[in-house]
């Protein structure tokens, strides 16, 4: 039975309440985990604050230190927290193991900016006088996580995070946090000092409110759905915290008529269905030109095809089950209604037939063609393994129907002109364009939306600077 992490020790809920948590390809019961309520995420905001003042005084080199220390002992465990997480989340092994080492290499690429950190001094501000800018941790973080990606997810906030000086309760989803539990254990093992990072399940509602709602609490690093997110800024405005919000998105894919169309038509596939098509970044709207859609379809559905649905934990699934019976139902509502309006399904559209599929839930990688453009599948976000794809006559409409979303996380064209490449850089309404690139996401550069997909960056050197409070010193020494 699995327990919650706080002040560097296992404990149950003060409810003595649990939750199961169900693997969504089989129903079975993977785990228990304490249902945590408002006195619990105290007792882990006490914790954080108490440990505080002794972690923002170590150098950076030595939490740096602490940090790879903890990657190197995630990383021998590998396989282990990668067939957990499958069990919990639903995703193929292989993308598991993927998800673990991304979260690794975030930890790591903080842990060596630690040599790095930069500062500012302006000489000479006024006779006498110089300036300096100094950077300090900001104090407890509350660290909330959906289900999607639980350990790359938390590792974009406790990264740059910890580095920072920063202590943190993490709240991870109500039905994936058995692989984040055992990570952190694994930071305490590598000698992590008690206290400095905390994790209590339960419900949003009790667990997530109180992070926002307690005043000790100054940052809150946010990722979940566009409403949630919303509620988050609002809560979190009464108590004047920083956040930092990273929310859903409706990335277009551009193809043009001039694009390496197999890289493409592979780039299309990997996107829109990786872990079942539910990432805020996944490929969501494909816009293609006219003179090549013919070809790109067809040789899309070939590949969508050879698509293999499954459990995660067997050899060759390539697509696991989506990871609720909600998010099912929405991706199936949100295809009846744009075929009721005339919407054609090329490939899949409907649950798979079989015994092995009976207790999951799992839906076939379907492409969608003739969308209304007012349909909900080209409006909302479509959160699993449905792409809609329109035609365009050339690159003005497909810019232009690419910013018609209330979205705006990642973006992506497919041209071999340099000319086109940086207008849709400089003109699509994203926080990321990829040009011939598939939609994956560097540590090395900032990642966040604009408009509705949320506010702040994660990655990047930028990331640490949201974790940081700036203070300008004006110093005369002659006086
Ligand atoms: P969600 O908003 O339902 O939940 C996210 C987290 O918030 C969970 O831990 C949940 O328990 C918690 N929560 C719920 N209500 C809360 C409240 N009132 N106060 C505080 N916390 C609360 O999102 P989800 O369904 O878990 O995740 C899917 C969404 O996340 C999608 O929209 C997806 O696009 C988005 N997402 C965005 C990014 C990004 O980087 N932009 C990455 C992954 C997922």
């Amino acid at each position: 039975m699995a327990k919650m992490f706080i002040h560097g020790e296992y404990v149950d809920s003060i409810s003595n309440e649990w939750d199961e948590i169900r693997n969504p390809a089989t129903g079975e019961v993977v785990d228990r985990v304490p249902r945590g309520n408002r006195q619990d995420a105290r007792a882990a905001i006490e914790a954080a604050l108490t440990a505080f003042p002794a972690w923002a005084d170590l150098p950076f080199s030595h939490r740096g230190e602490l940090l790879f220390r903890a990657a190197n002992l995630i990383k021998s465990q590998e396989k282990e927290l990668a067939t957990l997480l499958t069990q919990e989340q639903g995703k193929p092994l292989r993308e598991s193991i993927r998800e673990i080492r991304r979260f690794v290499h975030t930890i790591e690429h903080y842990a060596g900016l630690a040599k790095n950190v930069r500062g500012g001094y302006i000489p000479n501000l006024d006779k006498g006088k110089y300036g300096k800018i100094i950077k300090k941790p900001i104090g407890v973080c509350g660290a909330i996580v959906p289900w999607n990606f639980p350990v790359a997810l938390m590792g974009n906030k406790i990264g740059p995070g910890l580095l920072a000086g920063n202590t943190f309760v993490v709240k991870p989803a109500g039905t994936t946090p058995l692989t984040a539990i055992r990570c952190i254990e694994l930071f305490h093992q590598a000698g992590l000092p008690r206290g400095v990072l905390n994790i209590v399940t339960g419900p949003g509602g009790e667990v997530g409110q109180e992070i926002i709602d307690h005043p000790k609490v100054r940052k809150i690093g946010f990722t979940g759905s566009t409403e949630t997110g919303k509620r988050v800024m609002e809560r979190a405005a009464r108590e004047l915290k920083k956040v930092t919000l990273e929310l859903g998105g409706s990335d277009p894919m551009i193809v043009c008529d001039d694009a390496d169309i197999d890289r493409a038509v592979s780039a299309a596939s990997v996107g829109r269905f990786y872990n079942c098509g539910q990432a805020c970044l996944a490929v969501k709207r494909l816009y293609l030109f006219d003179t090549i859609a013919d070809e790109f379809i067809e040789k899309l559905i070939e590949k969508v095809k050879k698509l293999r649905v499954g459990n995660g934990l067997e050899e060759g699934t390539m697509l696991g089950p989506l990871h609720t019976a909600y998010q099912r139902e929405e991706i199936e509502a949100q295809l009846d209604e744009a075929v009721s309006r005339g919407a054609r399904v090329l490939v899949g559209g409907r649950r798979p037939e079989g015994q092995e599929y009976e207790k999951g839930h799992f839906f076939l990688p379907t492409l969608v063609t003739d969308v209304p453009e007012d349909a909900r599948l080209l409006r909302e976000e479509v959160f699993g393994p449905v792409l809609p794809i329109v035609r365009v006559k050339d690159f003005e409409e497909a810019i232009e129907k690419a910013n018609d979303s209330i979205y705006g996380l990642g973006s992506s064209i497919w041209t071999c002109s340099l000319k086109r490449a940086e207008e849709a850089a400089e003109r699509l309404e994203a926080g990321y364009t990829w040009v011939n690139s598939a939609q994956i996401i560097y540590d090395e550069l900032p990642f966040g939306g604009v408009k509705y997909s949320g506010m702040g960056k994660e990655h990047g050197y930028e990331a640490l600077d949201y974790y940081m409070e700036t203070k300008a010193v004006v110093i005369a020494p002659g006086i």
